[in-house]
C-alpha cells in the first residue's frame, strides 16, 4: 500500500491510498524476483501523482503565476514544481521549433 501525494481537495485535503498487486516470478535465475503492477498516472517508484504534476506545470504556463505559487498551492516543493514547469516549458518550445 502507498500513499501517493495527488490534487488538493477541499480544505482538510484527501489522503490517495493505492493498494498495488506485487507478482512473483517463477523462473529460478530471475535477477527480479517480484515486480509491482504500474499504471500511467502513477509509474513506478513514484510519490506524486502525474495529475498533480500535470497541475501544477499547466498552472505556471497557463496562469503565469510563479513557481513559489504553484508550490504553495499544491502542497510541493520548490524543486518539484519547477521540475514540472520544465517539462511544460519544453513541450512548448519544442512544439514551435518544429512548426518553423
Ligand atoms: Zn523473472
Amino acid at each position: 500500500m502507498t500513499r501517493p501525494r495527488d490534487l488538493p481537495y477541499g480544505e482538510s485535503g484527501l489522503e490517495l491510498r493505492r493498494h498495488k498487486r506485487r507478482r512473483w516470478c517463477r523462473e529460478a535465475g530471475c535477477p527480479r524476483g517480484s515486480s509491482t503492477e504500474q499504471i500511467p498516472q502513477l509509474p513506478a517508484g513514484a510519490r506524486i501523482t502525474m495529475g498533480l504534476l500535470d497541475a501544477a506545470g499547466r498552472g505556471r504556463r497557463d496562469a503565469a503565476s510563479t513557481v513559489i505559487q504553484a508550490a504553495r498551492d499544491l502542497r510541493l516543493s520548490w524543486p518539484t514544481a519547477m521540475d514540472t514547469f520544465r517539462a511544460v516549458a519544453r513541450e512548448v518550445t519544442e512544439a514551435r521549433s518544429t512548426r518553423l
